[in-house]
């Protein structure tokens, strides 16, 4: 607190990204951070734009990168925006297409940072609870709105919508933009990329983070009509003209490039899932069904916030959320089979069942 702060500052509530900590031999499964590395070519790509070049700016509409992500997912290259992560690209989507006199909807139980978004650019929400299961009801969104987002699948839940159930929200608002943070699609759900041909309120927001195991290269992006695409530039260009520098569009570009290692990891990682999920189950935890690369669990007779500070003594690190509703929850990072084994074992020793 300082009187030098503005009063925007002083009303700030900051998101609180999980811990980074410097401890070696952890088992970390806190921030859905990819087990696998990134792609062998992404890195050689990285690498050759450490050179003489990075004294000069790189491409501020990263046209490269952006034609390549349209070819990719079969869309005109004025219909794609990226970002310095899609935590920037929701950003500038909060403040270009997301505050209206009508309120911004979104679930009660979902990413922690679109309040935050809200407070700083000052727009009106109302949270949709989730059904009983923590399911997000599409019919429960049939209500007077400015604009919705909603994560597909959800987090930290991980429950994936159909495409036809993101269809029948779009033909609920035709007048109100729509926003799919698609941070997890690629772990088992369907994208809704191919609904913006048909839909001009519809934007769909990807990450390189997870699915491409590039978090630590901050890449984002979204596909939508070129009109809420120059929506996103217009914001965009009024604060930052280059959020991307060359390593990190030559290294989108070469992830982009290689189908063989992405169909691998992903593969990886859905078998690691399922592994996980019966691991938990053999102990007794209530596993939600999970399309992303983490899974939402609670313990019966276990509190999440003791789970999560008892894993933390052993060097296991997982992400527990203090909102009433999921308190007893314990969001879980797919790891590597050597760290989901730590983690069963950890658990064994503290819950002290198993129950098949
Ligand atoms: N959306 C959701 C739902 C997320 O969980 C995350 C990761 N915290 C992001 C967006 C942002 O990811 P990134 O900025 O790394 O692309």
């Amino acid at each position: 607190m300082s009187r030098f702060w503005s009063r925007l500052t002083h009303e700030l509530h900051p998101y609180v990204p999980g811990e980074q900590p410097r401890m070696t031999d952890l088992v970390k499964l806190n921030t859905n951070e990819s087990p696998f590395g990134p792609s062998p070519r992404a890195l050689e790509a990285i690498r050759g734009e450490a050179a003489d070049t990075l004294r000069l700016y790189p491409d501020p509409q990263a046209t490269a990168l952006r034609a390549a992500l349209a070819a990719y997912h079969q869309v005109r290259p004025e219909q794609v925006f990226v970002g310095n992560g899609s935590d920037e690209v929701l950003a500038h989507a909060f403040a270009a297409l997301l505050k209206h006199d009508a309120p911004l909807l979104f679930p009660d139980i979902t990413y922690s940072f679109y309040p935050v978004y809200c407070r700083l650019f000052g727009i009106g929400y109302e949270t949709v609870p989730l059904d009983q299961a923590m399911r997000i009801r599409i019919a429960d969104y049939r209500r007077p709105a400015g604009a919705v987002i909603i994560p597909n699948p959800n987090a930290p839940t991980g429950i994936a919508l159909s495409r036809n159930e993101i269809a029948t929200l779009l033909e609920q608002h035709p007048d109100a933009p729509v926003v799919i943070d698609e941070a997890y699609v690629d772990f088992g759900a369907e994208t809704a990329i191919p609904l913006v041909a048909s839909h001009p309120n519809l934007l769909v927001v990807q990450t390189m983070s997870k699915s491409r195991a590039l978090a630590g290269l901050r890449i984002g992006y979204a596909i939508g009509d070129a009109d809420l695409i120059e929506a996103l530039t217009r914001v965009k260009d009024s604060f930052n003209s280059y959020p991307l520098g060359r390593p990190a569009q030559a290294g989108a570009i070469a992830s982009l490039e290689d189908e063989a290692w992405f169909q691998q990891s992903g593969v990886r990682v859905i078998e690691s899932r399922e592994r996980l999920r019966r691991g938990l189950a053999r102990l007794g935890f209530d596993i939600l069904p999970s399309s992303a690369n983490f899974v939402f669990a609670r313990h019966p007779a276990h509190q999440g916030a003791r789970l999560a500070a008892e894993l933390r003594q052993r060097a296991v690190i997982v992400r527990h959320f203090s909102a009433s509703r999921i308190a007893d929850h314990l969001r879980i990072t797919v790891g590597t089979n050597e760290q989901i084994d730590r983690l069963l074992s950890a658990l064994l020793e503290m819950t002290g069942s198993n129950s098949t």
